[in-house]
């Protein structure tokens, strides 16, 4: 699950990590306020103004900008709230700005100067321990540091069992060449950060920038955090974070049906019980020569309401051409399923695409004959190369 930067760096902060302070806004007066709250509190007329959705790179499409004082500060999010914010992570469609963090400007002048670092937090699968990365290369373009200089991202892997050792957040300080307070403060910003980590059962954190004020603080200035679905049953205020607005319509409304659906761009539809076999099928509809336009697992148990579900769910995608319903039946019987179709497709009326059903395993003759004599345009398979072939023929 993913939650917005200013949920991300309330929680941060709870775990005592210094974050750049700031207060949501919905709307230009709301923004004003802020502003002004923030001005009596730090002292300056300074702050920044940025869009609240579910994607990074918004410092380039436009997402970060500086107020110089609170009435800039209704302008710039009077513009911002409604808008359709593109940046590099969202897609040409955009996603839709609903609110504003109004943040203390942090890069005031001071003694030293200010530096952006990139620090993240993962799971490393080949090692299966966690892996804290970090870089003196923070800031908007971490992606060409990446690819252009990969020596300058560095990687300190943590043994679970023993979690995060002193030694191994100095030595993170250190290899971001950092001395004297600023050492101190990486070292505490870096254990916090990692408890923080391990409390909320997150799956990844991305701090980018960790910033180094003029004053030698280490603030979270960005805060990108990702919550494992599977462990969201033991933080019941955690799930509530979450922001549908931000999600793929198709996606929620599959969730609610309780079926693992993950929109793609391709053309044939798919259906099918299990994780392993949806991945299967999706391969065997790219060598049928069509692109799989969904990741569609049923669940163990499929049966006339999941499929229906299912089928009207993939049918809300214009790009689909074709449906492949590829089920196994080792719990669920084939002849089972089959009417669950025969159902479904009568529930939902007129259907005009071709629907390929291969049903393999317990009654699947039977199955098939289901489906045959159903009258309707679905062409029953028993064999994968049967449902590729039929694939095949009905997309050319
Ligand atoms: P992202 O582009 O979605 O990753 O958004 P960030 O929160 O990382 O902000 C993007 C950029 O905005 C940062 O890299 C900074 O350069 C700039 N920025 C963020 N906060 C401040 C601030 O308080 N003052 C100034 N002057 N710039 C800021
Ligand atoms: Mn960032």
């Amino acid at each position: 699950m993913n939650i917005h930067e200013y949920q991300a760096k309330e929680l941060l902060k709870k775990y005592g990590v210094q974050i750049q302070e700031g207060i949501v806004a919905h709307n230009g007066e709301e923004a004003e306020a802020a502003a002004k709250t923030l001005k009596r509190d730090f002292d300056s007329d300074w702050c920044v103004i940025k869009a609240q959705i579910h994607a990074g790179g918004r410092g380039k499409g436009g997402g970060v900008k500086l107020a110089k004082s609170p009435a800039e500060a209704n302008e710039i999010a009077t513009k911002m709230i409604g808008m359709q914010l593109v940046t590099p992570q969202t897609g040409p469609e955009g996603k839709k700005v609903h609110k504003v963090l109004v943040a203390r400007d942090v890069y005031y002048p001071g003694p030293s100067p200010v530096k952006e670092f990139y620090v993240s937090i993962l799971l490393d699968r080949t090692t299966g321990r966690n892996v804290i990365v970090s870089s003196t290369e923070g800031g908007m373009d971490i992606e060409e540091v990446a690819e252009k200089t990969p020596e300058k991202i560095v990687k300190e892997w943590i043994d679970p069992l023993i979690g995060l050792q002193p030694f191994q957040a100095r030595k993170i300080a250190f290899g971001l060449g950092l001395e004297g307070n600023a050492f101190k403060e990486m070292v505490k910003f870096i254990d916090c950060l990692y408890k923080a980590y391990e409390g909320i059962d997150a799956s990844l954190f991305e701090i980018n920038p960790a910033l180094k004020t003029s004053d030698d603080k280490i603030l979270a200035v960005d805060g990108k955090v990702n919550i494992d679905d599977n462990a969201l049953y033991r933080h019941k205020n955690l799930a509530e974070l979450r922001d549908i607005t931000q999600e793929d319509p198709l996606e929620v409304e599959a969730g609610e049906s309780g079926l693992n659906y993950v929109k793609l761009d391709g053309n044939v539809g798919c259906m099918v019980n299990g994780a392993g076999l949806a991945m299967a099928t999706m391969d065997v509809i790219k060598l049928s020569g069509g692109e799989p336009a969904n990741f569609l697992d049923v669940g163990g148990g499929a049966n006339a309401k999941t499929v229906e579900a299912g089928f009207r769910i993939i049918m809300k995608d214009p790009n689909v051409k074709a449906i492949l319903i590829n089920v196994f039946g080792g719990i669920v019987r084939c002849d089972r399923v089959a009417s669950g179709v025969v159902e479904a497709c009568q529930n939902i009326g007129e259907i005009n695409i071709p629907i390929i059903v291969r049903l393999q395993g317990t009654n699947a003759e039977l199955g098939a004959k289901i489906i045959a004599e159903s009258g309707m345009k679905v062409y029953p398979a028993i064999l994968l190369k049967e449902a590729a072939d039929k694939i095949r023929e009905v997309l050319a």
